[in-house]
């Protein structure tokens, strides 16, 4: 089991704040974030993906715990 960043993009105000952590989150040109990275985030990554949603000051990312690593308790999406 990991985790896994999701970003809402309709709260997110383009503060650019969260690519402190910039393997993951990027500025687009429309402003907004986008996500950079696909999947689990390596254990050692995940204090730097954590504080990237901390500083967010639109609590635009969340970091979501992923299912069992087979995914098939998990068939939604
Ligand atoms: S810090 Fe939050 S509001 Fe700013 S760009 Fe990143 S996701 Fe968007």
């Amino acid at each position: 089991m990991g985790s896994r960043p999701v970003v809402d993009l309709d709260k997110c105000i383009g503060a650019g704040l969260c690519t402190v952590a910039s393997a993951y989150f990027q500025l687009s040109d429309d402003g907004k974030v986008m996500l950079l990275h696909d999947g689990d985030v390596p254990e050692s990554d995940l204090p730097l993906v954590s504080d990237a949603a901390v500083v967010c000051p639109a609590e635009a990312i969340q970091l979501q715990k992923s299912g069992p690593s087979d995914g098939s308790a998990n068939g939604k999406d």
